[in-house]
């Protein structure tokens, strides 16, 4: 890869036909037409979110003189250039000058750039750019982009990803689930974590339709002109969870709906008892993970691993295996070994070597209190268990 470094290039130049889109949240072209700022393998403008801090901090940058970092740019056919680096840092600048926001300084003045003394606008349009301009094959290029952060932020798996295989699959999917204008997102927040400028909802869904395998995915459908087999299945995994849990809980977000849905699609549920249950054990203070109850109910409401079901602490435990012991007599302090006809008959466990059970099962509404506690021997307790 060949790089020149240019340092006459200013802002004013960069500037010069900005033109920022704000329904896709892109900087889109500058120095008067002949720089892409956004080609396919950047992200989205991301500056902005966070109350704005990044963007504001390029601004005060400039205005105190600061340095703001190198700039690269690729050189493409006849006298066009991409920004390869530099875009969130361009975009900041570009809508600032055009009166897309306002600065706010240490003295707390809140300033559009049109309002600002000229002295300071010119400082800011006349400020030269450090700038390396790039000549090198796509493969060059994209290598390159994977190995750098852009500001501070590094760029997350997705966005790598998008680098990589970019094409018209990834501007159609990112047309799709990267776009905070799309109205479905507000729906597929109650089921998915993330953000949409950080590609998560994209990541979510190409991991969902891949089982998994989203690099593979992307690299067999990069060429591909239509994204209906994504769109197809991500719908089909959020349909299928609405229609079995009628009820959108906050602690539905963020978890495995793709498996889920693989493992449980074609078993059939009664969505008004799904909700009693889910709402039964919401309520529950023995469940410790609400997160696992829906699996649980998906899964016939039987491993109750899933629940983190609340243990008895050390104190009952110490209390129980007391009076167990001192009733013991001639028998085992386990009560199942003392009913036996083994060895262990007679024998008195220590504490170490004992467990706390729930003589009612949690699941048949025994509760975790001293009463309902028996201590058995570590092998019982485990044969217990696993009924
Ligand atoms: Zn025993």
């Amino acid at each position: 890869m060949k790089t020149t470094l240019v340092t006459d290039i200013t802002i004013k130049d960069v500037c010069d036909g900005f033109v920022y889109n704000e329904l896709e949240g892109k900087g889109l072209f500058g120095l008067s037409g002949k720089l892409t700022i956004q080609p396919k393998y950047q992200r989205n403008y991301i500056y902005a979110s966070d109350g704005g801090k990044k963007e504001m901090a390029v601004i005060d940058s400039l205005l105190k003189g600061y340095p703001i970092g190198l700039i690269y740019f690729n050189k493409v056919s006849d006298g066009k250039l991409e920004v390869l680096d530099g875009q969130q840092r361009i975009t900041s600048f570009g809508r600032f000058v055009n009166n897309k926001f306002a600065f706010k300084g240490e003295d707390g003045q809140i300033q559009y750039f049109r309002g600002m003394a000229e002295d300071k606008k010119t400082k800011i349009l006349n400020t030269k750019l450090l700038i390396y301009e790039c000549e090198g094959t796509e493969t060059e290029i994209i290598d390159w982009f994977k190995t750098i952060n852009i500001a501070g932020i590094e760029l997350n798996r997705q966005e790598m990803r998008n680098a990589s295989y970019s094409g018209n699959f990834v501007t159609l999917a990112k047309e799709e689930f990267s776009n905070s204008q799309n109205a479905n997102i507000q729906k597929w927040s109650a089921y998915i974590n993330g953000s949409v400028n950080r590609q998560d909802f994209l990541e979510c869904a190409l991991n969902w339709v891949s089982k998994g395998n989203i690099d593979a995915y992307m690299s067999l459908h990069r060429n591909d002109t239509n994204i209906n087999e994504l769109k197809k299945y991500f719908n089909s995994v959020l349909d299928w969870v609405s229609a079995v849990f009628t009820d959108v809980e906050r602690e539905m977000r963020g978890l495995e709906w793709g498996r889920l849905y693989e493992k449980y699609r074609n078993t059939a549920y009664n969505p008004t008892k799904v909700s009693v249950d889910v709402q039964k054990l919401l309520e529950d203070p023995y469940v410790k993970s609400k997160k696992g109850i829906f699996e649980y109910i998906l899964g016939g409401s039987t491993d109750t691993k899933l629940l983190d079901i609340r243990v008895f602490d050390e104190a009952t435990k110490k209390k129980v295996y007391a009076i167990q012991t001192k009733q013991a007599k001639d028998k085992s302090n386990c009560p199942l070994c003392a009913v036996g006809h083994d060895a262990n008959k007679k024998r008195i466990w220590k504490l170490a070597e004992m467990d706390a059970d729930h003589v009612t099962a949690w699941s048949k509404g025994g509760e975790t209190n001293i009463e309902n506690c028996q201590m058995l021997c570590k092998t019982h307790n485990r044969v217990k268990g696993n009924r």
